[in-house]
């Protein structure tokens, strides 16, 4: 079954191009011009990938972004004419999966999008039993690609899961935020290494006790991150 991505795009022209592009690298495009119509198709439609251009005429698309991430956890893919590191970072900040900055290669798009979706399914060699640590805290079921955290399922983005199985493949070392990209995304392009601090931001608010005072993704200064929960069994 081919992967449904809802395209909300205004400029109809470019809509269009996107849209063929999406079509010909084997996804199904359902598209919106507006944020309202992307809110209720998203809703109606449950698509398996949301390429989101920022600039709408109705809300804003980091609205957009934040509606969907209230609910979901659904990838968002941004399309921002804004180039500053300041505002990509607050798409990601928002639950964004990744960003291109117009004008970008339809073709690098779709690479892009094919990209987070192979975040999302099952990664090569995964075990068929659920790995646990800190005394059942945290599971990781890589066969089902589902956290659950102190018994609670949670809902994470591809990206999340990405940054968390890294961290988790040998708990207690420390990755530098350069190394977490390598294993998340499998590729990197300038100006990444900051987004990873957003992606964990938005994982501790998922995961820990106090994402103030954060146990299970630490933080080591001048270092990156590590997993605070030693593995069970
Ligand atoms: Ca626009």
């Amino acid at each position: 079954v081919a992967a449904t991505i809802l395209l909300v795009e205004d400029e109809r022209k470019l809509r269009e191009l996107v849209r063929s592009y999406l079509e010909r690298g084997g996804f199904t495009v359902l598209s919106a011009s507006s944020g309202a119509e992307a809110l209720s198709l998203a809703g109606s439609a449950t698509p398996d990938l949301v390429v989101l251009d920022l600039g709408l005429p109705d809300v804003p698309g980091e609205t957009v972004a934040r509606e969907l991430r209230s609910h979901s956890a659904t990838p968002i893919l941004m399309l921002t004419a804004k180039a500053s590191e300041d505002d990509r970072i607050r798409g990601l900040e928002l639950g964004a999966d990744d960003y291109v900055t117009k004008p970008f290669s339809p073709r690098e798009l779709v690479l892009r999008c094919q990209a987070i979706l192979r975040r999302g399914g099952q990664p090569a060699g995964a075990s068929f039993e659920p790995t646990t640590f800190g005394s059942g805290e945290l599971v990781i079921d890589e066969q089902r690609r589902t956290v659950r955290v102190r018994g609670d399922e949670v809902a994470v983005t591809p990206t999340e899961w990405g940054v968390l199985v890294a961290l988790a493949t040998v708990p207690g070392r420390v990755y530098s935020r350069y190394e977490i990209i390598n294993r998340t995304r499998g590729y990197e392009f300038e100006g990444y290494e900051r987004s990873v601090d957003s992606h964990v931001k938005n994982l501790r608010r998922k995961i820990e006790v106090d994402a103030g005072r954060p146990e299970i993704i630490q933080t080591v200064l001048g270092g990156g991150y590590r997993l605070g929960l030693s593995r069970d069994g």
